[in-house]
């Protein structure tokens, strides 16, 4: 197979794919993309563009200008706008789309999971559960806790947050994979009472909700947005893979 592929990254396994398309396809020319948002992304096989397309207009005209044959979307399960914009310019250029989505983290016995849908509902929530927070949610989005006086914030995030801020906040400055003893020695640290975490799925920092198990922590975790309307994902990579032969094929 002979084919340009675009893959929509930032994450583990946006990488992870683009190297088995190099591996395994030859001939086949990968361009994986980057929103740039962080300052020193992990290294990535095939080529590299950064930066935002432009809206969905500007991703199908970029798709028509390098004839791109298939787009694989691995971003986030948060990132919510290019999934749509994906979807939108696949449809509007007709070049095949795959999403690839790691599936969500689920609940094991003895956990103590209150489930949101929007960080407002999360901030509403906390000061129920408990006076010390460790938010795990990225350094963005961080607006809806600013207001929680009586709460004291430990943000960690890869990239320092941005304002507007919690008014007692700690930051940790560290980036996954964590392991459970890791996560433990940072809960007690910081006297956690209770996490926020998105609802993001993999392994890299699922470790975290086994140790706030451990300790019996509440864990407020947001719900995913939904994927655009007619979209489907595939869970991993050997079937990213497949649906993409399927679909080149076709
Ligand atoms: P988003 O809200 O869906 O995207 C906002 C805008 O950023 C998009 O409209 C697009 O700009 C640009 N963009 C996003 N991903 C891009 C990509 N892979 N290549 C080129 N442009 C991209 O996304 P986000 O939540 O800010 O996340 C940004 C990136 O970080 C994503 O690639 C995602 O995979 C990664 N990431 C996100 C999270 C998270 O929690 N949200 C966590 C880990 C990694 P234009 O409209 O101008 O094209």
């Amino acid at each position: 197979m002979s084919a340009h592929i675009l893959v929509l990254g930032g994450t583990a396994e946006a990488r992870e794919l683009a190297a088995a398309l190099l591996a395994g396809r030859p001939g086949t020319w990968v361009t994986s993309s980057l929103a740039g948002r962080v300052t020193r992304p992990g290294p990535l096989e095939g080529e590299v563009r950064v930066g935002g397309f432009g809206g969905a207009e500007g991703l199908a005209a970029w798709l028509r200008e390098h004839r791109v044959d298939a787009v694989v979307d691995a971003t986030h399960p948060f990132a919510a706008s290019i999934t749509r914009n994906a979807a939108l310019a696949a449809t509007a250029t007709g070049v095949p789309l795959v999403v690839l989505r790691r599936p969500g983290w689920r609940p094991a016995p003895g956990d103590r999971w209150h489930r949101v849908s929007s960080p407002a509902d999360a901030a509403e929530l906390l000061p129920r559960l408990g006076r010390r927070v460790l938010l795990t949610t990225g350094r963005l989005g961080l607006a809806a806790y600013a207001r929680l006086d009586g709460l004291h914030f430990v943000v960690r995030s890869v990239e320092p947050p941005a304002p507007p801020t919690p008014p007692d906040m700690d930051v940790v400055l560290a980036r996954g994979p964590f392991t459970e003893s890791d996560e433990t020695a940072l809960l007690r640290a910081h006297r956690i009472d209770v996490l926020v975490t998105k609802d993001s799925g993999g392994a890299a920092t699922a470790a975290k909700l086994t140790a706030a198990r451990r300790l019996g922590l509440p864990v407020v975790v947001l719900r995913r947005p939904p994927l655009p309307d007619g979209v489907t994902a595939v869970p991993d990579l050997p079937s990213a893979l497949r649906r993409l032969d399927s679909r080149l094929d076709g």
